[in-house]
């Protein structure tokens, strides 16, 4: 690489994450952070940078087989909105013969057939909150929240994954750590304008084919606290930061779409249930950004 070339690279930020100081202000004038964009900040701050500062969008596959992995996010997607339209009234027969699939068939009737605890609940679906968060707004969209004022909010979360993953992994995300203390800092109006409490909040991440195994975070004061604590700090890091390093996890570069702008590896991570946690992290970016994309402002 000749000099001129990498130095004209190295102003866009592009070999070694370095921003100049005026393209950092831009993003941060504007930006709305998600547990999406946090979740790639930990994952990799590079990441970060390229998705959400540079706006670089797939230029390399994340797994493979390609068709395969479509597959499954498109039949994500559709049960995702089955459950909305169920949620909000529409009769089952209208949309079981959305179900065409043998995977969605199997999750609908899985869906069907577990009792979620809603009664005397309202149920808030495709609930968008946001609130202040240091220097910026974070924003979540929920699939489920349902509410039984003064006394509980259950946040459901359904996922399509093939494999069940770890409790301890789902407890680290930052889903689990954003949904709930976003729940607790803006949810007052769900609640009949008071504030809920973290004792009142509990997480469930439903999964479709595993239905009588779902994974449930109760929440807690200190909790709350320690978690809204590290995200305004990890929010406050990231609008002052200028270099954005690459990850010494590298593991994580076979299944991220920027590897050919970071030099670590051509090939995409199989979709082969070697790696879950790799595979579902994949899947998962696809299936958040689009459903956040229709509501960023
Ligand atoms: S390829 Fe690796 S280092 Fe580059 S952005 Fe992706 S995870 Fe980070």
């Amino acid at each position: 690489m000749g000099n001129a070339y990498r130095r004209i690279r190295r102003l866009r930020g592009e070999v070694d994450g370095t921003m100049p100081e005026n393209k950092n202000s831009e993003f941060t004038a504007f930006f709305t952070f998600s547990q999406s964009s946090l979740q790639d900040y930990f994952d990799c701050p590079r990441r970060f940078q390229l998705r959400y500062i540079e706006h670089l969008a797939w230029p390399a596959i994340e797994t493979e087989p390609v068709l395969e992995t479509e597959r499954r996010q498109q039949e994500g997607q559709l049960f995702h909105r089955m459950v909305q339209q169920h949620l909000v009234g529409l009769p089952v027969e209208k949309l079981t013969p959305l179900a065409n699939s043998p995977d969605l068939s199997r999750w609908w009737e899985n869906y069907l057939g577990y009792q979620f605890e809603l009664d005397g609940c309202t149920k808030n679906t495709e609930l968008v909150l946001t609130a202040p968060a240091g220097s910026h707004r974070l924003l979540a969209k929920y699939d489920l929240v349902a509410v039984l004022p003064g006394r509980k909010a259950i946040i459901f979360d359904w996922k399509t994954y093939h494999r069940r993953p770890k409790d301890e992994w789902m407890a680290a995300r930052m889903q689990t750590r954003v949904y709930r203390a976003l729940l607790v800092k803006a949810g007052a109006h769900l609640n009949g304008g008071t504030p809920i409490q973290p004792g009142q909040v509990e997480m469930v991440y439903w999964y479709a084919d595993f239905p009588s195994e779902p994974t449930r975070f109760p929440y807690n004061p200190a909790q709350f606290e320690r978690d809204w604590d590290a995200l305004t700090g990890i929010i406050n890091e990231i609008a002052n930061l200028r270099n954005f390093p690459l990850t010494e996890a590298e593991k994580k570069c076979a299944y991220c779409p920027f590897r050919s702008y970071c030099n670590r590896g051509g090939k995409a991570g199989a979709l082969d249930g070697s790696d879950i946690e790799m595979e579902t992290a994949a899947a998962e970016f696809n299936l958040n950004f689009e459903q956040i994309a229709e509501i960023e402002f």
